[in-house]
């Protein structure tokens, strides 16, 4: 029999998370307050996040951050998450290349997001804060900070984009049925809301919109602080539980990858299956190839620039170093709402600008034509985000194959797609299209950036 899952104990599941900065030659550019325009400490993000989660983002010189444990004991709910050797899609593709997953779809939530949710939820309440405030795409994050605050007694308002609202109604309910409040977003319950509403009553939103009113609730509301799923560094810092688990699954495998993909929003599940991988290259000189999967229609890595930019739509966020598309950029409404953003996190930045990673843009029929191989040979429908992953590594697995070379392809399973069956729905009826992005689009959406600094 040839083993196909492997899994850890509970004792060989993390107990530090890794800070890659620690390991970095040239760190990431520092956050900046937009007004003064002078480098963020510590202190100037509590206002908006959790103290601890501050020092975390800014924490340039540990590498290795203990997790608490409490936040360990939930991780002990679902994790270690398993790898799995995808014999079924190998064989489907008749290449020798070994692709193995990492199946982050089976937290009760059905996504990585859990493992940051916790960790952020747990040092809020640490710290005595009773409301938290969020923002969600697909609804993913919301989803998964929903069920964190419930274990740790928090009351949250979940700002969701307009387009999920309506398009993931269950993510909704599942929300509401850990106690959260829901608010559709662009709403007219804040200032930024108000104003994108006035401007244009039919947006139908974006990550972007929703950070901006969340942020706007939390500043407003007292001991109320504000969560983010991605794209800041502590919530990469959090998700590297994802390939240190990995690192020692490979290992009992048998094999080193040659290559780790992970699907790209804002780089928290890239970050999570990779760091760990990376850091052999930046402390070893290993050679291992990281490759980011991003959708066509929202291509910051591969299109983007690199500049400081706002992390939302109206400009409430540090200023932070990021491969953008620029602020006010509008994603198509593909099925992937959870890659539906503007930027880039700013450590993944500069590991882009350094050339220490990779990163492929993929055409939204692509992902579906690679997930409805993936759920036939390997069983398990994902999540139209993961899906982006998965077509990046049948990319790898047919290079090998057309070099008759083996090559060894780790990617993450960032989540199932079982809420998103309607995206499905479309994509076997034939409905589904691509979103083209033209240089026109862009550069339009680029060019307000040279005026922010
Ligand atoms: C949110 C989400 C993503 C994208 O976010 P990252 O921070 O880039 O990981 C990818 N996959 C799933 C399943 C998600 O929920």
């Amino acid at each position: 029999m040839k083993t196909k899952k492997f899994l850890l104990e509970e004792k060989e599941i993390p107990t530090a998370w890794y800070n890659i900065v620690a390991d970095m030659k040239n760190k990431p550019l520092p956050p900046l307050n937009p007004q003064t325009k002078q480098p963020l400490k510590p202190e100037d993000l509590y206002p908006i996040f959790a103290k601890e989660l501050s020092h975390q983002e800014l924490n340039e010189t540990d590498k290795w951050i203990e997790i608490p444990e409490e936040v360990r004991e939930l991780y002990k709910n679902y994790r270690s998450t398993p790898l799995v050797r995808a014999y079924g899609l190998e064989k489907a593709l008749d290449t020798p290349a070994h692709i193995y997953f990492k199946n982050e779809s089976v937290s009760p939530i059905g996504s990585h997001k859990l493992n940051s949710a916790i960790a952020q939820a747990y040092y809020c309440k640490k710290e005595g804060i009773t409301n938290i405030t969020t923002e969600t795409g697909a609804g993913q994050w919301g989803a998964a900070l929903s069920y964190a605050a419930r274990a740790f007694d928090l009351e949250l308002a979940v700002y969701m984009v307009k387009i999920s609202y309506h398009q993931k109604p269950y993510r909704r309910s599942i929300m509401q049925t850990f106690g959260a409040q829901v608010i559709a977003s662009p709403s007219m319950s804040t200032k930024a809301g108000r104003k994108i509403l006035t401007e244009n009553p039919n947006y139908q939103g974006s990550l972007g919109t929703a950070i901006s009113e969340a942020v706007e609730l939390a500043l407003q509301t007292p001991n109320c602080k504000y969560t983010l799923g991605s794209v800041l560094n502590h919530v990469m810092l959090h998700q590297t539980v994802i390939g240190l688990e990995a690192e020692k699954q490979m290992e009992m495998a048998g094999e080193y990858p040659d290559v780790v993909i992970g699907c790209f929003g804002g780089g928290s599940n890239f970050s999570g299956i990779s760091f760990p991988f990376l850091r052999h290259k930046l402390t070893e000189g290993k050679e291992i190839r990281i490759v980011a999967a991003e959708p066509a229609s929202c291509p910051k890595l591969t299109r983007g620039q690199f500049q400081y930019d706002f992390g939302d739509e109206a400009g409430y966020t540090p200023l932070l170093p990021m491969f953008t598309l620029g602020h006010n950029f509008a994603p198509a409404h593909i099925h992937a709402g959870g890659l539906r953003y503007h930027g880039a996190g700013s450590i993944v930045s500069q590991i882009m600008k350094d050339g220490l990673m990779e990163a492929v843009d993929i055409k939204q029929l692509e992902t579906f034509e690679a997930a409805n191989l993936f759920a036939r040979t390997e069983g398990i429908i994902p999540a139209p985000e993961s899906s982006h992953a998965i077509a990046a590594a049948i990319q790898e697995a047919k290079q090998a194959k057309e070099e008759g070379k083996p090559r060894t392809i780790l990617f993450n399973l960032s989540g199932h797609g079982l809420i998103d069956m309607a995206a499905y729905d479309q994509f076997i009826s034939g409905d589904l299209t691509n979103h083209e992005l033209s240089d026109e689009e862009l550069n339009k959406s680029l060019s307000v950036l040279e005026q922010i600094i």
